[in-house]
């Protein structure tokens, strides 16, 4: 069958590996299972992404998915060195969408066009070719209400948030501390909140919102957003939960780091190894590195820690320019450490298969900074977690993990100190890999992980939400 005559659709996730692997696991599944012509449009920048490349040109890709590149834009020309994430990203995406309307004209105007929250610039766009556009949350349901609580807080809301003396309570939602919100929406003033309080604000002009999120792992924020008056009057679109949809790694073309990985853990006993990975963009300070490192060894469990260089300015250093970075360890690890861990630890420079990690029989445990990819592919595996939040919404999530789903231990900070210590990190890590705690984590992330693979099986809720959709562009 020629692929002229499947129906097309067309995908659009904004800058950063969070944003893009959803969304390409998404095109797969469109195009393998509900027989689709994808194209995935690509923001391209004069920046590289080592880890980027990788996912895109992947020899392996489905037929009928086509990688689509924007023009890149001149990043050096529209942001600086203290341009925020967010802000980043944004002006980016702004840059680059000038050319939406050509793009999708010569692909021949797709049946749909899906976002993610940050695109929201092609609604204008696509209103003009008369194509419908989608909007997929990459992350937990909790965020996406909050976000369309937003506008409403903001207009009934004099100074910030922060200063609440309440939680914020979200209609029909679990409140949310105000500690906990994301850096973003903490300070009114400041560029971020403007781009994500314009992005969100914009989530109702969607036919219908996917959720990267099953029915068993949020079903108090599904069942609000589908039920309650709030949200019922915005209007908000229709959700459709079709996740969770992870990133699939294929061990034949793993890089050899990831090959070092995999024969380690196989050489480890079953459920005893800690893995530590903070996501695409996470840096800790010198002095948390250190404290980190020193509590991996003091807990005398086995681990493997993906590090990147250690940087004071932010905690999302590194989140364009993945797998990029070349850093020594060695350098910046404490003094002695790598003799002293001799054989029980593996520690991994800047990228590892996360994937494959959590799927090893050997991992017994991941210490994450709560990203919702993360998120989502620690309970598709079974394993427990240690959370470490550092940006976005990664508060909320770790907060959920800990508190709601009870798959996750936070470790606590000290009275008046912004490091997490040796001694709470070696007690945290012992408790996750051989506590009794540890182990109730487990059984109850196993059981997600059963849910979360009959949500996405034939039949299952996940398939049928994605199917529903599916029918509505090939209508
Ligand atoms: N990831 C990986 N290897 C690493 C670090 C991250 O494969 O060493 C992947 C991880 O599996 C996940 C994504 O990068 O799919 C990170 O997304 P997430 O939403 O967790 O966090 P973000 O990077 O957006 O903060």
């Amino acid at each position: 069958v020629a692929e002229t005559t499947k129906p097309h659709v067309s995908l659009l996730p904004s800058p950063g590996l969070g944003h893009i692997i959803p969304l390409f696991e998404l095109a797969k599944r469109l195009v393998i299972h509900h027989d689709f012509h994808v194209s995935f449009l690509v923001i391209t920048t004069n920046e590289a992404s080592a880890a980027q490349e990788q996912l895109l040109r992947s020899p392996t890709l489905p037929s009928g998915l086509d990688i689509v590149e924007l023009p890149p834009v001149d990043v050096f020309a529209i942001t600086t060195d203290d341009t925020l994430v967010l802000t980043r990203i944004c002006v980016i995406v702004e840059e680059s969408l000038k050319s939406l309307k050509s793009v999708l004209v010569e692909l021949g105007n797709p049946k749909a066009l899906v976002i993610d929250l940050f695109c929201t610039q092609a609604f204008e766009v696509c209103g003009e070719l008369s194509i419908p556009v989608y909007s997929f949350c990459t992350a937990s349901t909790a965020l996406l209400t909050l976000s369309l609580y937003l506008p409403t807080l903001d207009r009934e809301v004099d100074g910030e948030f922060v200063d609440l003396p309440e939680p914020i309570k979200v209609p029909g939602c679990i409140p949310i501390r105000t500690e906990d919100l994301l850096d973003q929406i903490k300070n009114r003033k400041i560029d971020e909140y403007k781009w994500y309080l314009l992005h969100v604000s914009r989530l109702p002009l969607a036919a219908g919102i996917l959720l990267n999120s099953w029915e068993d792992l949020e079903p108090v924020g599904l069942k609000a957003v589908r039920e309650n008056s709030f949200f019922k009057q915005i209007p908000t679109p229709r959700v459709h939960p079709v996740g969770p949809l992870i990133k699939q790694e294929e061990t034949t073309t793993a890089a050899a780091s990831n090959i070092e990985c995999l024969a380690w853990l196989d050489k480890q006993p079953p459920g005893s190894v800690l893995f530590v990975a903070l996501g695409s963009g996470g840096t800790l300070t010198a002095e948390q590195l250190t404290e980190l490192a020193w509590g991996l060894e003091l807990s005398q469990q086995r681990f493997i820690l993906v590090v990147l260089s250690p940087t004071n300015s932010s905690a999302s250093a590194t989140f364009f320019n993945v797998g990029s970075d070349v850093n020594d360890p060695k350098a910046y690890l404490p003094e002695g450490f790598f003799e002293r861990i001799e054989e029980r630890g593996l520690v991994v420079p800047s990228w590892a298969p996360q994937g494959l990690v959590l799927k090893h029989p050997s991992t017994g445990a991941f210490l994450s900074h709560c990203g919702w990819n993360s998120t989502l592919e620690s309970v598709t595996y079974g394993v427990p977690m240690i959370a470490w939040p550092l940006y976005a919404e990664q508060r909320i999530n770790a907060t959920i993990l800990a508190e709601e789903v009870g798959v996750a231990i936070k470790p606590a900070v000290g009275e008046g100190k912004t490091t997490v210590g040796r001694k709470e990190i070696e007690r945290v890590v012992k408790l996750v890999i051989e506590g009794e705690e540890g182990k109730l984590m487990r059984t109850r992330a196993l059981k997600l992980q059963e849910s979360a693979a009959k949500a996405l099986d034939i039949c299952g809720s996940s398939h049928d939400s994605l199917a529903r959709v599916a029918k509505e562009w090939k209508a």
